[in-house]
């Protein structure tokens, strides 16, 4: 007997059974061109569902060589299936409604490195998870025999074999994501924060929805005097907006696209899908989106750059809070950031704080600069980025205060952008008060980073108290709760509002990272440096050796480094060292 029909008849003889009998699927089951691998299975029909991988050789798979011979193509490829794979479920729904039953995790417009199908050398896997068929509390063994005998087999033939799969799409597929790489490998060489290619399709369908809007969409354009080209490994060449490094402000009347601007700069650090309308827009992958964000809590962040002499006596260089204000938080948001390695910040007035952002003439002139603990955004872009060598791409209708640091100022009317920015430095000259005059002189050409002293030379590295991500009620591994939350031990970790986020995957991804990084916590090694190191080890042994687990991994897609301190920084029980 084959173990098909094993598998055929274990199935069989469980109909009507108690649901845990399922238990004894456990193992490996060679169903022809297909190994079904059965890793751990659901102990009553409301549990998450059972973790099952399908494995078939390369060679019965087909694919070219050349599509998978480097990491990137792999990538794109393992995306590709997935897609294919859950279409292929779609589709199958009519014929065989069980197959709701079986997901291997639901991409969207964002290509990312995933767990959901592994290609190595010998093999390519899908990891599903499977909701083994139920009546009440009994098994429907039939039903789960047809289900993983019959109808996984078909949908995989369809979706994981070279011969099935639409070829042209997917080498269309993977060159553009390898184009996609090009383009944001050589941003930094260019001094470039980000790229926006004439043409692209900027806004979104609705404000809960990332496809793109379909009809009345205005086509990205980009001002002459900021026209760049780009040569593309495929022989494509593309025009579009070049974002320099430096300070650069996008101006505009309410509702003329400045916003949907910004936040397709803000994803423009994943590669997208063909057909999203941003697959173009490429920014560079350390450029971090920053915004107010009261209520959240905060561990010994050096702050003081903005916010020093509090009335309470608190002293900023060392910020904690169980509970920051809108401009504590942004700043502390902030300093966060570029201790990530940020080299970009996107900041939008729609989600400021206006008192971290500036603070007018008349108020400067009511309340003396000794009396006020903040020192504005406007008064410290500058020095963040020739101390620091990190650029700012800001949002502000609502004021003219950065027209005098903005190296680039353009303006956004009808959703189409021209240059403004000599007409704001000459209005910024002609407005020019005793109290800006202490700023440094702007010409349109950005000033290179100068070595790290002065202002923003101080911050130390943060180094997590030992015990303090072993909190005594944490029993269970950490876990994501959709894209917004992770459960760690009684904690949830709130991030609502940590914007390059994409994926729920991601964020589960990061609750396996939060453990690996509590079992690294040793009170000596600082929070970059340990999530650096933890990046490096993903990077050598694969996206899935976050999971404790071996075999199925769950479903993963890798997060930037960014959102790992995002994560760990939002904990609450985080402490560090004095
Ligand atoms: P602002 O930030 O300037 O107030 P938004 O970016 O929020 O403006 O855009 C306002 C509205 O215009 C949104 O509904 C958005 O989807 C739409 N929109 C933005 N850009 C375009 C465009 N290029 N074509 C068509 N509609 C757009
Ligand atoms: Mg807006």
């Amino acid at each position: 007997m084959n173990d098909q029909q094993t598998l055929q008849r274990t199935l069989t003889s469980l109909d009507g059974r108690g649901y845990a009998a399922y238990k004894q699927l456990t193992g490996s089951y060679d169903l022809g061109a297909f190994r079904l691998l059965v890793d751990k299975v659901q102990v009553d029909p409301f549990a998450p569902p059972s973790l099952m991988r399908l494995r078939l050789s390369r060679t019965e798979a087909g694919f070219p060589s050349a599509l998978l011979a480097d990491r990137e193509g792999r990538i794109a490829t393992g995306d590709f299936l997935t897609r294919a794979f859950a279409a292929a479920l779609r589709g199958s729904h009519t014929s065989s409604p069980e197959s709701d039953a079986i997901s291997i995790g639901t991409p969207g417009q964002q290509v990312l490195e995933r767990t959901s199908v592994l290609i190595t050398e010998e093999f390519i896997e899908a990891r599903l998870t499977v909701g083994l068929p139920a009546a009440g509390r009994k098994a429907l063994g039939r039903k789960a025999a047809r289900l993983l005998t019959e109808t996984l087999p078909r949908i995989a033939e369809t979706a994981l074999l070279h011969a099935s799969v639409d070829q042209t799409a997917l080498q269309d597929h993977v060159t553009l994501y390898r184009d996609q790489l090009a383009v944001q490998a050589q941003l930094a060489e260019r001094r470039l924060v980000s790229f926006v290619a004439d043409g692209a399709v900027l806004p979104r369908r609705s404000g809960d929805s990332d496809r793109p809007l379909a009809e009345a969409a205005v086509q990205f354009r980009s001002p002459e005097s900021l026209r760049v080209g780009f040569e593309l490994p495929s022989g494509r060449s593309l025009t579009g907006m070049g974002v320099p490094e430096g300070v650069s402000v996008i101006v505009g009347g309410g509702y003329h696209g400045k916003s949907t601007l910004l936040r397709a700069i803000e994803r423009g650090v994943y590669p997208h899908i063909a057909g999203d309308g941003r697959e173009w827009v490429i920014t560079r992958n350390d450029a971090v989106s920053i915004r107010a964000e009261d209520g959240r809590a905060a561990a010994g962040v050096d702050i003081s750059p903005f916010i020093s002499g509090l009335p309470s006596g608190t002293d900023t260089r060392s910020f904690s809070s169980t509970n920051a204000s809108g401009s504590t938080s942004q700043a502390t948001n902030l300093v966060e950031a570029v201790e990530a390695g940020a080299s970009a910040l996107l900041i939008d007035e729609d989600t400021s704080a206006t008192n971290f952002m500036i603070r007018d003439e008349r108020m400067r002139e009511l309340i003396p600069a000794q009396r006020e603990p903040i020192t504005p955004f406007v008064d410290r872009v500058r020095p963040l980025f020739t101390e620091r060598g990190v650029s700012t791409v800001l949002v502000a209708g609502g004021s003219g205060a950065f027209f005098e640091v903005a190296d680039h100022v353009i303006a956004l009317q009808d959703y189409t952008l021209r240059d403004v920015t000599e007409e704001a430095h000459r209005i910024a000259a002609r407005h020019a008060a005793p109290a800006a005059s202490e700023l440094p002189a702007t010409g349109a050409t950005a000033t290179a980073p100068a070595a790290a002293t002065g202002i923003f030379a101080t911050a130390a590295a943060r180094i997590p108290q030992r015990d303090s991500l072993h909190p005594a009620k944490k029993t269970k591994p950490a876990r994501g709760r959709g894209r917004d939350a992770i459960q760690y031990g009684r904690e949830d970790v709130d991030l609502a509002a940590v914007a390059q986020l994409v994926d729920a995957a991601q964020t589960e991804a990061i609750a396996k990272a939060l453990d690996r990084l509590a079992e690294r916590t040793d009170g000596v090694s600082d929070i970059a440096s340990m999530v650096k190191s933890l990046l490096q080890e993903v990077d050598a042994s694969g996206l899935e050796s976050l999971s404790p687990h071996r075999g199925h991994p769950g479903h993963l897609a890798r997060p930037r480094a960014h959102e790992i301190h995002a994560a760990l920084n939002r904990y609450r029980g985080l402490k560090v060292r004095d």
